[in-house]
């Protein structure tokens, strides 16, 4: 074999080593970048509650602990606070997993129908203290058996039907339904009359960590990572997730789920 024909090809290997290398050190830094923004966003979700606790704490050392009422007061509140890091740290424990691909998706055929109703016992008490009506048309009397992963499913309704709670208006209703699409497809919706989303938002509500209101200071406050859960369980499924929403109207959050076979 001639020598020319030699170099031309270890030219070619060394481009492409170099070539694969740039690659390699490109990922790396996106992913140094992803992960450095992660921890920031971490620790400022953590911030808030984590001095709210502290401020509690230390009006109760300062002398409120003699008062039998404010005790009790301030007590409930550090308690909600710690509450709240809880739901934190476990929304983070979701989002690492399934930001990893570690999605574990464990498939049954189950009642949708029966699902929807136990999250609606679950928050009842949620709504009630909004005066939030969650309603389920009664035409679902009959089960409608879906193959998908119960419990994340479960995780999914759950977060919609909060949100709703959480930015639905005081004496508002949160109405689910369920429809059937093409095939062996089922839509199910989630439709309030709460605050809405105005149109700018949209497109980054599905981000982790991403929120319209950036103060974090209202009480409703969760982790910001309610929605980028939802995305990754339903897509996850190879199914879809849509948002419609009108500014002061209203929204609807809807996905499709696959029938039993
Ligand atoms: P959070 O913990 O802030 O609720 P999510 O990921 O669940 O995080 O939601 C992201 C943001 O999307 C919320 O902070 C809120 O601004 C907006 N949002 C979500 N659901 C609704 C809804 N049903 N109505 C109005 N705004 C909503």
């Amino acid at each position: 074999q001639p020598i020319t024909t030699d170099m031309a090809t270890l030219t070619k290997e060394v481009k492409k080593f170099a070539t694969d290398k740039k690659l390699e050190i490109e990922t790396l830094k996106v992913r140094e970048e992803y992960r450095r923004e992660f921890l920031g966003n971490v620790s400022h979700e953590l911030k808030t509650p984590l001095f709210t606790v502290q401020g509690y704490i230390s009006t109760l050392l300062d002398g409120a602990m003699s008062d039998k009422t404010l005790r009790k007061k301030y007590l409930e509140r550090a308690e909600k606070g710690v509450e709240r890091l809880i739901y934190i740290v476990k929304d983070l424990d979701m989002i690492t997993k399934l930001e990893t691909g570690d999605l574990n998706l464990e498939y049954s055929i189950f009642d949708i129908v029966e699902l929807v109703k136990n999250v609606f016992d679950l928050l009842e008490m949620r709504a009630n203290k909004k005066n939030i009506t969650l309603t389920f048309d009664t035409k679902y009397a009959e089960p409608i058996y879906v193959h998908a992963d119960q419990e994340k499913i479960q995780q999914v309704v759950t977060n919609l039907v909060m949100n709703s709670i959480k930015y639905g208006k005081e004496g508002g209703t949160t109405e689910v339904s369920i429809e059937n699409l093409v095939k062996n497809k089922i839509i199910v919706r989630i439709t309030d009359n709460g605050e809405g989303i105005q149109k700018q938002h949209i497109p980054r509500l599905f981000e982790r960590f991403f929120r319209v209101d950036k103060s974090g200071a209202r009480s409703e406050g969760g982790s910001g990572l309610g929605l980028a859960i939802v995305k990754h369980i339903i897509e996850g499924h190879k199914e879809k997730i849509y948002v419609e929403s009108q500014y002061g109207v209203g929204s609807e959050f809807s996905f499709t789920l696959e029938k039993q076979k």
